[in-house]
């Protein structure tokens, strides 16, 4: 049977300040941000994407800011950690780059082999790591404020707390085309294909409370297919499932079904294209609001609702 998912398309987060998520992203981490847009199902909300320079599918993260929305708690049912892939001669680079902005961090610690691992939060609490290894030979987006052997290359992991692996695990192997390619203690790594960049984690935390969504959350995260066609196999294999996927919904930028995972998490199945250059030239991505067609008319409306945001590269060189 032919490979109808290929790894991590994007994870989608939830944020309570749209502006300060915006440092953090485009400033302190210097990701790009791709493409400033609305949710499509609230639009009075924006969805900010980041990416590498082009949005390829495995470097997007994405957030809702709804500001002021209070805080929800990692836990199990929850994707808690989203871990980005840098260089393992990067490590003191981004230690101090960390200490220069004030973000606090874990001691480094070794995961599984060739991997040190930092963890951090966002402002909203949202759980992060950096990843520092040798085996990631993607090259990092083109030159920005942080020079390109030190750049985040994209994904390198996620962390999903469950109170058994064991649903989720069959779900990944017999329907999304993942392997289990390692694992360690509580922790079972699986993989659509065996680079960095496509490691789902399951973690078995039976003692752990249960996750609440809310601001540092993660909303959902989505898999990579490559067409239409793959999408229509991988949504029957989801049928078969009895998962009662959504129908084929139109996000401007890729196609999407969702359906819940047995162990709470929003899944996501995505289509690699047409991608984020279908209404923007890839020199000023992320620069101009974007609306579907469908909110065109309410552009006005939403831009007054919308407070703007910008980033000033000069405070995070
Ligand atoms: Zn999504």
């Amino acid at each position: 049977m032919s490979q109808v998912i290929t790894g991590i398309h994007h994870i989608t987060a939830i944020a309570s300040a749209a502006q300060k998520n915006l440092e953090f992203y485009g400033g302190v981490l210097a990701l790009k941000l791709i493409k400033k847009t609305v949710n499509f199902d609230a639009p009075e909300v924006y969805h900010l994407y980041y990416g590498d320079a082009a949005g390829n599918p495995g470097s997007i993260l994405t957030f809702f800011p709804y500001e002021g929305l209070v805080g929800g708690r990692h836990g199990k049912g929850m994707l808690n950690t989203t871990s980005f892939s840098v260089a393992l001669s990067a490590l003191d680079f981004w230690l101090k780059r960390f200490d220069k902005y004030n973000i606090s961090y874990k001691k480094p610690q070794q995961r599984f082999d060739d991997e040190l691992v930092v963890y951090f939060e966002d402002m909203d609490g949202l759980g992060l790591e950096l990843i520092f290894n040798s085996r990631d030979t993607r090259l990092a987006a083109k030159p920005g404020v942080v020079p390109p052997e030190y750049a985040i290359k994209g994904f390198y992991s996620v962390e999903i707390w469950l109170e058994g692996y064991e649903r989720t695990a069959g779900l990944l192997t017999e329907q999304l085309d993942h392997k289990l390619v390692a694992e360690k203690g509580n922790r079972f790594r699986f993989a659509a294909n065996e680079q960095p960049g496509s490691y789902i984690d399951l973690l078995c935390s039976p003692d752990s409370l249960k996750g609440l969504a809310g601001s540092g959350t993660v909303h959902h995260i989505a898999f990579s297919t490559p067409n239409a066609n793959t999408q229509a196999e991988a949504r029957l294999r989801i049928v078969k499932r009895m998962l009662n996927p959504t129908p084929v919904l139109d996000r401007n930028y890729f196609t999407s079904i969702y359906f819940r995972e047995p162990g709470g998490v929003l899944f996501e199945i995505a289509t690699a294209g047409p991608g984020f250059t279908i209404d923007e030239d890839l020199e000023t991505l992320g620069e101009r609001l974007m609306l579907p067609a469908q909110f065109e008319p309410d552009r006005e409306q939403l831009e007054k609702v919308l407070a703007p945001i910008s980033l000033n590269k000069h405070n995070y060189t």
